[in-house]
């Protein structure tokens, strides 16, 4: 078959692009192997996430299904100290506003959004992508064993990479070497708990994070009334020293991690499976080229602490649709990458965040000081998601200079 845009990969990255291409008059085929629905970890959006949703004319339906409403993270420290908050705000011609995002329990939101993007009229194939078609110059297609295990070829002039982590074009050796992320020897371990005790009132959907000490950290994220998703993320060789099961791990973590975590989660009732991913932090720099591009996860995930992961897929899939709207309008046909300036967008979107994890976990007083205090608002914007700059924002440069990115000077923390 024939389509203008191969989309491998039905999750809220593909399907997202596939609207924002339908909006720009775009034919594409979803291919997407699972069945829906299906469990998926990644449940907390940004504030800037809500809004990729409010484009794409979902915001109605997201009320409708009464996903818990986000209007902040907070953060609190070990002992159950010193919480700190972040709220989801926006940001319009008069500064900063109160804003807010949605939890989701990702079976019914991720079926929420392959049921959008199909009945806006994209193609949908129940199967998996098994390799791309290539001729001497350019990507052109992929092959699909569809669920009934018959073999078809889908021919498209755009290939858009949206399988997550399975990284379906790194794992085709199109794209640069995929590298170990910063946070590769980490491992969580999560489930989800009827009950838990969240805050009185407009917050009571709020994510909480709990920290012990670096890279030893739990989530707290409402799903709905009754669920709430609760997660433990450790180094790897700890949980191995542990030598428990999964469930006997997580249940001892979550009453000895943090003591507010434990006033939090006083019985802990499991109402899902015990999972675990492990080595989930990796980067590709380079994910585009003729005919192809890649999208969220699919080339790169940091940390899921500051829950940048559905943000990412989504808003890149907003920009990798205008990239491949401009393209079908000529722009860079004749290019060697006719993606090249979205790769690089993407790859800055994602080092901000890069600096902002990498800042949270090795200089977490120096951190606290400019949430707190020094750029408060400028962490505000990047919590939200809002991280494609023209200019860096003065606490954009703090965090590099922390991080040791770029020189520091004395005035800059705590001034
Ligand atoms: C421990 C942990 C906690 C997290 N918490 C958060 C959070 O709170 N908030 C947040 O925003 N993010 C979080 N994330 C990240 C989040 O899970 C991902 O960023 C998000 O799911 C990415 O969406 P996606 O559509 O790109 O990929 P996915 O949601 O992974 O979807 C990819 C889809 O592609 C399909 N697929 C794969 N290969 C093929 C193929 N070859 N052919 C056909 N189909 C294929 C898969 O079946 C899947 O449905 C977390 C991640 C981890 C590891």
């Amino acid at each position: 078959m024939k389509t203008d845009v191969a989309i491998v990969g039905g999750g809220p990255g593909g399907t997202a692009c596939a609207m924002f291409l339908e909006q720009a008059g775009i034919r594409s085929t979803i291919i997407e192997k699972a069945q829906f629905p299906r469990y998926h970890i990644g449940e907390s959006m940004t504030g800037e996430c809500g809004n990729c949703l409010r484009t794409l004319g979902l915001a109605d339906e997201m009320v409708r299904r009464a996903h818990p409403v986000k209007w902040g993270v907070s953060v609190y420290g070990p002992g159950g100290k010193n919480p700190f908050y972040v709220p989801v705000k926006g940001r319009g011609p008069d500064g900063l506003f109160e804003a807010s995002t949605w939890q989701v329990r990702r079976s019914d939101f991720d079926r929420m959004m392959l049921d959008a993007a199909r009945s806006r009229g994209v193609g949908f194939i129940h199967g998996e992508a098994v390799e791309p078609l290539r001729d001497a110059e350019s990507v052109t297609g992929v092959r699909v064993r569809t669920a009934t295990g018959v073999v078809e070829d889908v021919v498209s002039s755009v290939v858009i990479d949206a399988s997550g982590p399975s990284t379906f074009l790194s794992r085709s050796n199109l794209t640069s070497r995929k590298e170990r992320g910063n946070y590769d020897n980490q491992v969580a371990i999560f489930s989800q708990v009827s009950g838990g005790v969240r805050d009185a009132g407009k917050t009571a959907g709020d994510t909480l994070i709990f920290y012990q000490k670096k890279h030893h950290w739990a989530w707290f994220i409402p799903l709905d009334d009754e669920s709430v998703s609760i997660g433990v993320v450790v180094p790897t060789e700890y949980f191995a020293s542990r030598k428990e099961s999964k469930r006997d791990f997580l249940v001892r973590e979550l009453h000895e991690l943090n003591p507010e975590l434990k006033r939090r989660v006083p019985e802990i009732r499991l109402t899902e499976e015990v999972r675990a991913i492990s080595n989930y932090s990796y980067d590709t720099r380079h994910f585009t080229g003729k005919g192809y591009l890649a999208i969220g996860d699919s080339h790169r995930f940091i940390d899921p602490v500051f829950s940048f992961g559905l943000y990412f897929s989504i808003k890149e899939a907003e920009h990798a649709a205008a990239a491949t709207a401009a393209y079908f309008k000529g722009l860079g046909r004749d290019d060697d990458n006719p993606f090249l300036g979205y790769e690089q967008r993407s790859n800055a979107g994602m080092d901000v965040v890069q600096e902002l994890i990498d800042a949270f976990w090795n200089q977490p007083v120096a951190f606290a000081v400019m949430v707190h205090s020094r750029y408060t608002e400028d962490c505000i914007d990047m919590f939200a998601g809002r991280v494609y700059m023209d200019e860096p924002s003065p606490g954009l440069l703090a965090f590099r200079k922390v991080n040791g990115r770029i020189a520091p000077s004395p005035a800059i923390v705590g001034g």
